[in-house]
């Protein structure tokens, strides 16, 4: 320890400056101390002042009088380090009466160093607080080397200390007696893990040293040390010992725990990210080929995401994903790896000796975990997924090709009508490419017209006449003939050609109404309108000057709109509803069911028609009892049911049943090219 006494020294304040009574009482009591041969004084730890000292300890001080140097303030300078030691060897006094320590201090008094060996025991003061009693000795003549390695001992915040072969420990720097439980305490006692002791021990006796990174328990708790250790002589008796050095590691392990886990996690939804997927797979596939089991890769994609995002904002889209992560997580069965992807896809790869039963096991899991509704920025959702899978070795051996061709499988499972999970072929990957060509191609088929509107009637269930028509986009293609527009809507829209290519339909069939009314057929013609349709904020004003060029009455035309737009319940979508409603058009709801069905929303938009999809028309009877809730729900709105995709008199029976007022379908008719279907009104004239 250096102490240097300041010149002039700093005082006491006046009020704990020692009165000449109190300092005649000390004389007293400490007078068998005063001929001593060394150097003797009471440091009162406390208060940062000396208490007493013998007159050979004034000049050790190079104080004049005990009041001056009890009226010293030792605190003024001391380093924050000298003072926990002094704390420390306060308790240590108070926990073990016997206890002595012995340092080697330079003393600066007048700046001259002045080198002791300074020995300390515990004092009660008259008050019963602890101070220490310090018996000096003069070092004589010591190596520089040594005066300054034993000042570095006491001032490094390493911990040092010497164990004898017990475990006991036979001395301790300062910053290691800080960091210790009970003075006591031997070595295994402070390794909070058992076999990390046992690991350093072996190293020890193996090796004679030892370096690891282990817990310790210490007075803060648990901390993370990194400790050597080598085998030596105790240079007192000669006998073996072990000295220990440690550090406090724990704020770099903590970060680098941290990071770690940052690295390898989404943020978002706390599941393992891309990196932590690649590495697990690695280690997966080994073992699965190791004992001849087969693996496969499901890429999971959440069904009209973008719409939530879109609509309800990207707070409640984050919602949707954590939820949805947490509900994945549920239907694992525990081997399984379950990642986050990026965006609205996961991954799930799985191993089994009997992959086709198990992915079919864990794709019903994972539609049970979806498939309840769930509450998002206050409005249910219902979340369903198009899932791809993609099997090893047979579909690709890395997990780039294995991914590739889940994310094919995936899309042709969209292409399906999604919420299903589709294996990858190798057909699919053609049908990607032909899609990538036709991307390419639908900015030249604006400019050279290559698009038609087909129409397909919508006929009335008791009477079977025609009520209404669809028009319905088609693309002739120079090369390809006629292309569906399952196949080039969705391009369109993210391409962002939806608005043109739907104006050009909307202004085609107007004008058709208008040429039908004339002949005497004033149907009413629907035409659909894609949800990207409406972020245009130019949609009102478009579609009423469209109507207006075609001279159309616009009570005789229908927009079909999905529910998706409705989801936000946007003041902008909502106040377009109101507008086109206004002005005499009807809205229909189309492909009602597939979505989200909320309910709610008949009632807050205003909604005229509801066309149930066509998979509760065709499938199984399951289905059909929601096909029946929005039957009645309709009726007591007085909203028209319209049936979708009729293909069989069986299925016309069934909507007859059900009071379903009309349908569209094959059964009846499908869709047409204007001249075919103009020819085909004249057979089968609409109901007036
Ligand atoms: P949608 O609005 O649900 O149209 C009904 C689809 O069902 C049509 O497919 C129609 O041909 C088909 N369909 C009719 N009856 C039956 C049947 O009995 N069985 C089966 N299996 N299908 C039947 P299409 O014409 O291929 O159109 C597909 C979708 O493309 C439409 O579905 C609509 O969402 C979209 N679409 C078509 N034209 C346009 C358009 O001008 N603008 C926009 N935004 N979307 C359009
Ligand atoms: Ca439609
Ligand atoms: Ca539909």
């Amino acid at each position: 320890m250096s102490v240097s006494a300041p010149t002039p020294a700093a005082r006491l304040p006046a009020d704990r400056q020692p009165s000449a009574a109190a300092l005649a009482e000390r004389a007293t009591r400490y007078a068998a101390l005063e001929w001593l041969s060394r150097p003797v004084w009471v440091f009162d730890i406390d208060g940062r002042c000396v208490h007493w000292a013998n007159t050979l300890a004034l000049g050790v001080w190079q104080a004049c009088t005990l009041a001056e140097l009890c009226g010293r303030d030792m605190g003024s300078d001391m380093s924050e380090t000298v003072a926990q030691r002094l704390a420390q060897y306060q308790s240590d006094f108070v926990l073990r009466r016997d206890a002595s320590f012995n340092e080697q201090w330079t003393l600066f008094p007048g700046g001259v160093p002045v080198s002791l060996n300074v020995r300390f025991s515990g004092h009660r003061l008259p008050d019963g607080r602890m101070s220490m009693l310090c018996e000096a000795e003069p070092v004589g003549a010591v190596a520089p080397e040594s005066l300054r390695s034993v000042e570095a001992l006491l001032h490094t915040a390493v911990m040092i200390t010497l164990y004898a072969q017990n475990g006991e420990a036979l001395y301790r720097n300062p910053a290691a007696r800080a960091a210790v439980l009970s003075p006591g305490e031997r070595l295994q006692e402070r390794i909070a893990n058992p076999a990390a002791f046992a690991a350093l021990s072996r190293s020890l006796q193996q090796q004679g040293v030892a370096t690891l990174t282990l817990a310790v328990r210490t007075p803060q708790g648990e901390r993370w040390h990194e400790l050597s250790a080598r085998r030596c002589n105790d240079a007192v008796t000669g006998q073996e010992a072990v000295l220990v050095s440690e550090a406090d590691i724990s704020a770099i392990k903590h970060t680098e725990e941290r990071a770690n886990y940052q690295s390898l996690h989404d943020g978002l939804t706390g599941l393992p990210n891309r990196a932590h997927f690649t590495q697990r797979f690695a280690r997966a596939v080994e073992d699965a080929r190791a004992q001849s089991m087969e693996a496969a890769l499901l890429l999971i994609d959440l069904d009209q995401f973008k719409d939530v995002n879109d609509t309800l904002g990207h707070a409640a889209g984050d919602e949707l994903l954590v939820a949805t992560a947490q509900r994945l997580r549920q239907a694992r069965h525990g081997t399984e790896v379950l990642a986050r992807w990026g965006g609205d896809e996961f991954l799930v790869l799985i191993t089994s000796p009997r992959i086709r039963e198990d992915l079919d096991a864990l794709h019903e899991r994972i539609s049970v975990a979806l498939a309840a509704p769930l509450a998002v920025a206050g409005t249910q959702l219902r979340v369903t997924s198009s899932i791809g899978v993609a099997l090893y070795p047979q579909d690709g051996e890395t997990i780039e090709i294995l991914l590739r061709n889940a994310d094919l499988a995936m899309y042709a499972a969209k292409e399906r009508g999604r919420n299903t999970m589709v294996y990858y072929d190798g057909g699919l990957a053609e049908t990607v490419r032909s899609r990538t060509e036709l991307e390419k191609e639908l900015r030249l088929a604006l400019e050279r017209e290559e698009f038609e509107v087909y129409y397909q009637p919508r006929v009335d269930v008791a009477t079977n006449t025609i009520r209404a028509v669809e028009a319905l986009v088609r693309w002739n293609h120079p090369r390809l003939g006629l292309v569906s527009p399952a196949q080039f809507i969705p391009a369109c829209e993210s391409m962002g050609l939806i608005g043109v290519l739907g104006l050009r339909v909307l202004s085609q069939a107007a004008r058709q109404q208008v040429a039908w009314a004339a002949q005497g057929w004033d149907l009413v013609v629907s035409v659909n309108l894609s949800p990207r349709q409406f972020t245009s904020a130019g949609l009102l004003h478009d579609i009423t000057g469209v109507l207006r060029q075609a001279g159309v009455n616009p009570a005789r035309m229908e927009l079909e709109i999905t529910e998706s737009i409705l989801l936000g319940e946007d003041q902008h979508v909502l106040g377009v509803l109101r507008e086109l409603s206004a002005l005499g058009l009807t809205i229909a709801l189309d492909d009602f069911g597939t979505g989200y069905s909320n309910l709610a929303y008949l009632q807050r938009f205003p909604i005229h028609t509801l066309k149930i999809d066509k998979t509760f028309i065709q499938d199984t009877d399951a289905n059909r009892s929601l096909a029946d809730l929005i039957v009645s729900l309709s009726t007591l709105m007085k909203l028209t049911a319209v049936a979708e995709g009729v293909e069989t008199q069986e299925q016309l029976d069934w909507v007859a049943g059900r009071g379903i007022a009309q349908y569209q379908g094959y059964l009846y008719a499908r869709p047409m090219p204007v001249q075919a279907f103009t020819e085909w009104l004249r057979c089968h004239p609409p109901s007036a």
